[in-house]
């Protein structure tokens, strides 16, 4: 069975204004890039994500669809590079074809997660191709299951959100934060759901904490009784991390950001965290996920794989991930950021009990409903945000470093309160 071709659809990620004059008026835009009938209304635009398919035809008529994160925008042109690659190839030869991109990429460098992006969809798509040509669900392909369903965990800054989620089933819930962690936050939280559902905090970033800060919040925080402390300090410093694993009783979880097993290898071998993260639509692919996994396995560490920005086709393969591997933690769920994310599959997922299924039709069991993806051509895929949220590199105020900041003026919010 031989590739054919190789197809990308690109959209934008709440780019179709909701307001009634925005349904009138179609999506001309003006000279600014911005949509004349309202997509100035950014507060339904204020997101600047992309998501990124990819559909690889064969010539037996069987298409396989993937999902590529990263920075979607870029990788849709890496994509059509490797298409020139992939067109007349054996599309059955999963990890030979892989190696074979990667090398060809090896001009433009160490891939990082745009490269692994571009791996990723098309990996993904193959997979998909294979398990529909032989009539089996993808986890029956990688050895078999361990569990038809997967835990999900939500978010929720706020104990109504909090409690909304266990209303609806959920018995995860992570709090997030862009800068410090508010830690009287987390507390809230964590007395809101009560002691039998985990709580996980994400300091994310940016701006990121010191490791002494976060070491003072990790250590302030060990009384919640967390799953997790995830990305407490910059993933550029695997140092920064090894110091607040030395010196705060909490497990540790990072990964998101890197992909391939190269990427992950750190975390792994010097034991740095207990839980890897990797991005489903931007680690490399089903296979290397796998590889991940079974690292990590090695060193009693679990995965739960990072869902933060991805579309709906990703979430499909890493439930056939975590139903083949022994170290399966939780899934991310970004339930409720958009309603379009359940308009541009099918079939869509729904969580029971806290859980979602594993998918058992042919392939990856899902596709991309592509009139749909239409109606919301990309944009912009770059998060510059508003000076208003303490963005704006401000000279003199605490803004000034936006990335990696100081406590300045953030002490207060370095211990509980209220405990
Ligand atoms: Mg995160």
């Amino acid at each position: 069975m031989k590739i054919t071709a190789v197809k990308t659809y690109l959209m934008q990620v709440g780019s179709r204004p909701t307001t009634t004059s925005a349904s009138q008026g179609g999506a001309a835009q003006d000279g600014a890039g911005r949509d004349s009938a309202g997509l100035g209304a950014d507060a339904d635009f204020r997101g600047s994500r992309n998501w990124l398919f990819v559909k690889i035809f064969t010539d037996e008529g069987i298409t396989g669809v993937g999902e590529c994160s990263g920075w979607p925008r870029v990788i849709e042109t890496a994509v059509k590079d490797y298409a020139s690659i992939l067109v007349g190839e054996e599309a059955g030869d999963i990890d030979r074809l892989w190696h074979r991109l990667y090398v060809a990429s090896m001009g433009h460098g160490i891939l990082g997660t745009v490269g692994g992006g571009a791996l990723t969809g098309i990996e993904m798509a193959l997979w998909d191709i294979k398990g529909k040509a032989l009539g089996q669900p993808v986890w029956n392909l990688l050895g078999g299951r361990f569990r038809d369903r997967i835990r999900v965990y939500g978010h929720a800054k706020t104990p109504e959100r909090a409690r909304d989620l266990m209303a609806r089933g959920y018995t995860g819930v992570k709090v997030g934060f862009t800068g410090a962690v508010d830690i009287d936050c987390v507390a809230a939280v964590r007395e809101a759901v009560g002691p039998d559902v985990d709580v996980m905090v994400d300091a994310h970033g940016p701006s990121w904490m010191t490791p002494q800060d976060a070491i003072i919040v990790g250590r302030a925080m060990e009384p919640l009784d967390l799953l997790f402390y995830e990305d407490p300090v910059a993933p550029e410093s695997l140092d920064a991390l090894a110091r607040v694993r030395d010196a705060v009783d909490i497990p540790l979880a990072a990964g998101e950001r890197v992909s391939t097993i190269w990427g992950i290898r750190p975390y792994i071998e010097r034991d740095l965290v207990d839980v890897i993260q990797p991005d489903t639509g931007r680690a490399g692919g089903i296979t290397q996920m796998r590889k991940m996994a079974a690292m990590a396995e090695g060193h009693f560490i679990t995965m739960a794989p990072h869902s933060g920005s991805l579309g709906p086709v990703a979430e499909f393969a890493a439930l056939h991930v975590m139903a083949t591997i022994p170290n399966a933690l939780m899934l991310e769920r970004v339930e409720f950021d958009w309603p379009g994310r359940y308009e541009v599959v099918e079939p869509v997922l729904k969580v029971v009990d806290g859980h979602l299924p594993v998918p058992t039709a042919p392939g990856l069991g899902v596709d991309i409903v592509e009139e749909e993806v239409a109606r919301y051509p990309s944009r912009r895929n770059v998060a510059d945000m508003p000076p208003e949220d303490g963005w704006a590199y401000e000279t003199g105020t605490v803004s000034e470093n936006v990335y990696f900041q100081t406590r300045l003026k953030r002490r207060a919010k370095l211990r509980r309160t209220d405990g």
